[in-house]
């Protein structure tokens, strides 16, 4: 169970977990769970100072490739790390010795493989190893952020994973820790709101095909706020949302947050929040050119939708606000 535990709680959005049952031993996972963040936050620390490459940079891109594992079910046996190497990258493409661990010899077929650990060997599964490796290859360029981009670029080839390891990289310089993993409800529990389970559904407000999010129910003017530490990626008019907002987090979750009368003033695109932030306030925009209210009653709806590395999918929030909004009240009871 520890390892599915720690998946769980690093990757946070198991396809087919049931939210519901975990509340109860919560307290002794985040314990442990914080061990483990300061622990790797420890490692990266070490191998920045290496390398040169800021803790939270690597701490990003490990972070990018834990998800994308979840997403991909892709397996790597490594507590150090996320990020996953092939044997080709390692060693080389043409190198006949898939498992070469001798550092010179997978420098001359332009492998990727390095030792971090100091052991003398470029071991694929010595976590240290795969960590200094891919900090060195995102140094082939030069350390300044921008060179740090191309590096990321070349290994990725896709603009949408150096965006995400940028997002995620932003989040942990911000708050200097790992242990950004806690969330909030999406209202202030005080509030007069209801809801119930319409994804999927043409029951929802604006649901033409299928119902991509929940609909919350509440007066114009409540609060509206982030459930998540994340980063303000879309703000803005959508003929559909009316005045919408994305928040990306380090889940790689895209929170989807619609028909609002208004932001906060506090907020905008680009900034990175914390769960229980207010960013705006429940309205009934949408439906129309810019400004556009009042053609549906007033209702936050809220969706959800994971990045697997190419698209996002959007899945059901509505037993994830649940264990939100037990989670929260069970703190405020403490
Ligand atoms: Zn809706």
């Amino acid at each position: 169970m520890a390892t599915i535990c720690g998946t769980v709680l690093l990757g946070v959005w198991p396809a087919q977990a049931a939210p519901e049952k975990k509340a109860n031993n919560a307290p002794a996972e985040t314990k442990s769970m914080k061990a483990i963040f300061a622990e790797r936050k420890d490692t990266f620390e070490k191998v920045s100072a290496l390398t040169g490459i800021p803790w939270y940079y690597l701490a990003a891109v490990d972070q990018y490739e834990r998800t994308i594992n979840l997403a991909k079910k892709r397996t790597v046996d490594n507590t150090t790390t996320g990020i996953y190497i092939t044997e080709l990258q390692w060693c080389g493409m043409m190198n006949p010795d898939h498992e070469d661990t001798v550092e010179a010899s997978i420098a001359l077929f332009d492998g990727m493989g390095r030792d971090g650990s100091g052991d003398g060997l470029a071991d694929r599964k010595n976590g240290l190893d795969v960590l200094y490796s891919m900090a060195m290859y995102m140094l082939k360029r030069g350390t300044a952020q921008e060179d740090l981009r191309i590096g990321l670029w070349e290994y990725y080839q896709n603009t949408r994973s150096v965006e995400r390891i940028q997002q995620f990289a932003g989040i942990y310089s911000k708050f200097d820790t790992l242990d950004l993993h806690e969330h909030t409800f999406v209202m202030p529990l005080k509030a007069d709101y209801t809801y119930r389970s319409t994804w999927g559904a043409s029951r929802g407000w604006g649901g033409f095909r299928i119902h991509e999010g929940t609909d919350l129910f509440a007066g114009y003017g409540v609060p509206v706020r982030s459930a998540t530490y994340g980063i303000i990626e879309v703000m803005g008019w959508n003929p559909y949302g009316g005045w919408r907002v994305g928040i990306r987090d380090l889940s790689n979750v895209y929170h989807y947050f619609a028909h609002l009368s208004g932001y906060s003033k506090e907020v905008k695109q680009g900034d990175i929040v914390k769960p229980g932030q207010v960013i705006g306030w429940v309205g009934s925009s949408g439906y129309g050119k810019p400004g556009t209210s009042g053609k549906f009653p007033p209702h936050l709806h809220y969706g959800l939708y994971r990045d697997n590395g190419l698209t996002d999918w959007s899945f059901d929030p509505y037993p994830f606000l649940r264990k939100w909004e037990r989670e929260e009240r069970l703190r405020s009871k403490k």
